[in-house]
């Protein structure tokens, strides 16, 4: 299936007038699809496998965005902090700690999203929201040298059930506040937040950063 260029040009008037950014969620689609969407301006892919994404960016435009957005393994971290742009999902203090030491070897600063556990679902990985409150105010993050936290990220259950996806962003929406609050960084300013599928009901939530696939790159075959 083709990249469908017309629902990425609507979606992307929808989300500038209400100042959202947009990561094009790749995962599993081709090279060509990318530089498609690249080829309509859009600079920010999301991919969630270390091998792919070492892969594409090896061979794609080197000013591309590159978001990790799965479950990222500590002993992975060094296959991607050369390059990445944000990771989303950090949902361990391990984790934060191995991306910090990656990161001191690269020189560079890593930007981070921490994944916070919303859905009732047990699979969704993420910090709940007493351990993160704990986390931020704990003072454990000036530990973290080479790391940024620019905000958080989250999953809503798989489900039909509108007013459970509703509660879950809602959720989100005010641990993110709080951790703002609670956190006061300039750096903390994004909410990463929704789906093809519920990605207008996160921003109604507050949120500032969808991840879309099928809805630009049709949907993907059921591989990996
Ligand atoms: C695959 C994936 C997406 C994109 O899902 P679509 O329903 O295809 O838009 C967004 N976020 C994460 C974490 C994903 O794994």
């Amino acid at each position: 299936m083709p990249v469908n260029t017309e629902a990425y040009h609507h979606l992307i008037k929808q989300l500038q007038s209400k100042n959202v950014q947009l990561v094009a969620v790749s995962k599993t689609k081709p090279n060509e699809d990318i530089l498609a969407l690249y080829e309509q301006g859009q600079r920010a892919f999301g991919e969630n496998y270390v091998q792919e994404l070492v892969d594409k960016a090896a061979i794609l435009p080197s000013d591309i965005h590159w978001h990790f957005i799965g479950h990222l393994q500590s002993n992975k971290v060094k296959y991607i902090a050369p390059f990445v742009y944000l990771i989303h999902g950090v949902d361990s203090e391990k984790l934060l700690a191995e991306i910090n030491k990656q990161a001191i070897k690269q020189n560079k600063i890593i930007a981070c999203l921490l994944q916070v556990h919303i859905a009732t679902e047990e699979t969704k990985f993420g910090f709940d929201a007493s351990s993160l409150a704990e986390f931020i105010t704990s003072g454990r993050l000036s530990n973290y040298s080479h790391i940024v936290i620019k905000g958080l990220m989250g999953m809503a259950s798989f489900t039909e059930d509108q007013t459970l996806v509703e509660k879950e962003f809602s959720t989100l929406k005010s641990i993110y506040d709080q951790t703002a609050t609670a956190f006061n960084n300039i750096h903390f300013d994004t909410l990463s937040m929704g789906m093809s599928g519920d990605y207008a009901l996160a921003i109604e939530k507050g949120s500032n950063l969808v991840r879309i696939g099928s809805l630009l790159f049709g949907a993907r075959n059921l591989v990996l």
